[in-house]
């Protein structure tokens, strides 16, 4: 009789835990279903281009996080979820990038992940680097990947533009020639850095199907573009959207990209500059 009771209990202590694990999959709180993934470029006093994010601007951003208990999680947590190889991030989740290796980046941003202790993903193509008069040198890459907060990933070669290349090549040639981009940068950034790189940006974010399957055979498992929304569960895990950060993107134009449900009311003292 006890033998039986206590069978019988394991029975449904074992269907709880099914359904609490699949009310917890249909996202009933727990799971975030978008999150939000950040691509930055360069840092500086000024703007410079369109592409420079103040020093300041991304100090006050690192700031409004913590106030707001948005939590940055590595890049690799966000794509181990969406292969389903790991655990969801957690509620109020967001990822931090920064593509083409621009000296500001070892200058600038780096003092403030380090301040904020964040991770980082850093998309590097490696003919810029020690090479390049605007790019980090091999041994600033090294550094930041031996502190811990930067991971290090591809971003072809020599960051071309496939739509351009593929004009100029037959069939044949235009396939060799992004192979080579693929694992010519993957290859020189394991050899010099270490580690495993297995996660791609899109040179100016152009992908289509034929360039996901090179990728694909080329060892990626995950790659990524830019467009102004979350990634999704929903997504393809090979065309990831990611927010292309301007100085614009600052005080509430910041908060809506970062939080799922904005806050109705903000303090005056939260307001970036
Ligand atoms: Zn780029």
């Amino acid at each position: 009789m006890t033998r039986i009771r206590s069978k019988f209990a394991a029975l449904i202590c074992a269907l709880f835990v099914v359904a609490a694990t699949l009310s917890a999959r249909a996202g009933a709180g727990a799971a975030p279903a978008r999150i939000p993934i950040l691509v930055y470029h360069r840092f500086g006093p000024r703007v410079a281009d369109s592409m420079t994010v103040r020093t300041a601007v991304f100090a006050a951003q690192l700031r409004f996080l913590k106030d707001h208990h948005i939590t940055v999680v590595p890049l690799r947590v966000v794509t181990r979820y969406f292969l389903n190889e790991g655990p969801p991030p957690p509620p109020n989740s967001i990822a931090i990038t920064a593509d083409d290796g621009h000296r500001t980046v070892f200058t600038e941003m780096a003092p403030l992940v380090r301040q904020y202790r964040i991770p980082v993903t850093l998309f590097i193509y490696p003919s810029a680097i020690s090479n390049a008069s605007y790019a980090m040198t091999w041994s600033e890459l090294s550094e930041l990947k031996a502190g811990g907060l930067f991971d290090i990933q591809s971003h072809t070669y020599w960051h071309p533009n496939f739509h351009i290349e593929k004009r100029r090549r037959d069939p044949g040639g235009y396939r060799k020639f992004v192979n080579d981009q693929l694992i010519a940068s993957k290859k020189r950034l394991e050899d010099r850095l270490g580690g495993t790189v297995d996660m791609l940006a899109w040179p100016f974010g152009i992908y289509d199907d034929e360039l996901i399957e090179l990728a694909r055979r080329a060892g990626y498992v995950a790659a990524f573009s830019i467009e102004r929304r979350p990634a999704s569960t929903r997504d393809n895990v090979m065309a990831l959207p990611r927010y292309l950060m301007t100085d614009a993107d600052r005080g509430e134009a910041f908060a809506r990209i970062v939080e799922a449900e904005p806050a109705v009311s903000r303090s005056r003292s939260q307001t970036n500059r």
